[in-house]
């Protein structure tokens, strides 16, 4: 449960995000009911709640609350059970996900960053939240097809492997780097087709290969 004191920050925020982009009450909801102070570094805790990028350690950040709403969005997630994240970080938009899937699968190449977004998903209950140190370019075949797959992280290329391990209809949501650029794309699996749509610029982090222990 999250407390009334957070409530107000994260609708807050919410309101924030809504006047830039527009997002679904499923969507928002999810945002609101979710509490960033938990995924940011103690020393940077007062500026949870702007909609900034922060770093977490280990050179990665935690998202803008503006871009995870918006790669939230993207995954169009109604009638959908489970989503694959490649990237967990601090695990904030895992966090944001598990309200609005069944199941959330979530991959992180370093396992520091991973044992502490583990504890944040212990300490708020998010007991449908399901992770795994490794390169999260192999996908996690064990529970695949999933509905949704999302990288949180820019790749040069999507494996084949991820498209194998996403179901029929699916959509994949990532962020793809095209010569100094990076364009958030929108695959969709239609048969043995996938189509491709160019949705916005953006700026994340790169997918590294391998797993640092
Ligand atoms: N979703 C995160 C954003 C983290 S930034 C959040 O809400 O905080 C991107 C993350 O992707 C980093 O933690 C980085 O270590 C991870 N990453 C990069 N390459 C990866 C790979 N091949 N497999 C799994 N995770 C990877």
């Amino acid at each position: 449960m999250i407390d009334k004191v957070t409530i107000i920050k994260t609708t807050k925020m919410a309101e924030e995000i809504v006047k830039k982009y527009p997002i679904s009450p499923a969507v928002k909801n999810a945002i609101i009911q979710t509490n960033r102070e938990v995924f940011v570094p103690l020393a940077l805790r007062h500026n949870a709640y702007r909609l900034d990028a922060l770093p977490i350690g280990a050179q990665q950040y935690i998202s803008s609350p503006l871009t995870v709403a918006k790669m939230t969005q993207y995954l169009n997630v109604t009638g959908c059970d489970s989503v694959l994240e490649i990237g967990c970080g601090s695990g904030y938009q895992a966090a944001v996900l598990s309200k609005l899937f069944r199941r959330v699968f979530t991959i992180e190449r370093i396992e520091t960053l991973l044992s502490e977004a583990k504890e944040r998903f212990r300490s708020l209950q998010l007991s449908n939240i399901h992770t795994r140190t490794d390169d999260g370019q192999n996908g996690w075949e064990q529970y695949a097809p999933f509905d949704r797959i999302l990288f949180s992280a820019s790749a040069r290329t999507i494996p084949q492997k991820l498209f194998d391990q996403l179901r029929e209809g699916g959509i994949l949501i990532a962020p793809m780097e095209k010569g100094r650029e990076q364009v958030i794309t929108r695959f969709t699996k239609q048969g043995r087709q996938i189509l491709e749509d160019a949705l916005e610029a953006c700026d994340f982090v790169p997918i590294v290969d391998g797993v640092i222990r």
